[in-house]
């Protein structure tokens, strides 16, 4: 039996990352693990979670990384994620969301990460026009400094650990998605499973 996709996307907020983690789900049939749409979806429920996240969002902050790992290992340890396999996006964002993810993981372990590698200047240009609730200019520069200061150190840990693939996010969407299915073949290819 071949085992499902198991994959990490990184990508500088504004890089598409949500377009073409739409592609892979179609493709892999894999579940979409976004902390961002988890912690969204807790906010606007005004769950107790959503009323301590909100206002964290709102500044352009981090939630901090115990509930953050906690939503995360709910999801992985759930039979229907266990059995399709995933696609984590936004998770993991810092070194020790990283190594809880290897820890829960455990032997089954990942194929790999893709980082979808947009240019600076070009995320800035599509998430001012974007325009969503968050996307004032202060939150822009406040997230895409602390993706700098956290992912990039998060991304080249994946990279020492021979398990990232840089995938150019310019161009059009389908010209990007068939440079990921590529990169998603190459992982698969090297592990000997996941189902197609
Ligand atoms: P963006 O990529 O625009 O920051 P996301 O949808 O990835 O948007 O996340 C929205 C917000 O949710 C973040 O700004 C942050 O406050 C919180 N968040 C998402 N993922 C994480 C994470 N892994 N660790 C900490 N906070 C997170």
């Amino acid at each position: 039996m071949t085992k499902p996709l198991r994959l990490v996307i990184f990508g500088r907020q504004g890089a598409g990352k949500g377009t073409q983690c739409d592609q892979i789900i179609e493709r892999y049939g894999v579940a979409h693990l976004s902390t961002g749409d988890m912690f969204r979806a807790a906010r606007d429920a005004g769950t107790e979670l959503g009323l301590q996240v909100g206002p964290i969002m709102a500044a352009g902050g981090l939630v901090d990384d115990e509930m953050t790992i906690a939503i995360v290992k709910e999801r992985l340890e759930s039979d229907e994620v266990k059995a399709s396999g995933f696609v984590l996006d936004g998770f993991p964002r810092t070194a020790d969301q990283a190594a809880a993810l290897v820890e829960m993981l455990g032997d089954e372990g990942l194929h790999g990460a893709i980082n979808l590698d947009v240019p600076l200047d070009e995320v800035t240009a599509r998430m001012k026009a974007r325009g969503r609730v968050d996307d004032t200019d202060d939150g822009i520069a406040q997230r895409l400094a602390l993706y700098d200061e956290q992912t990039v150190p998060t991304i080249n840990w994946f990279d020492e650990h021979g398990m990232l693939v840089n995938v150019d996010g310019l161009g059009t969407e389908s010209e990007v998605s068939d440079r990921i299915a590529k990169a998603i073949e190459s992982m698969i290819g090297d592990t000997g499973d996941a189902a197609g």
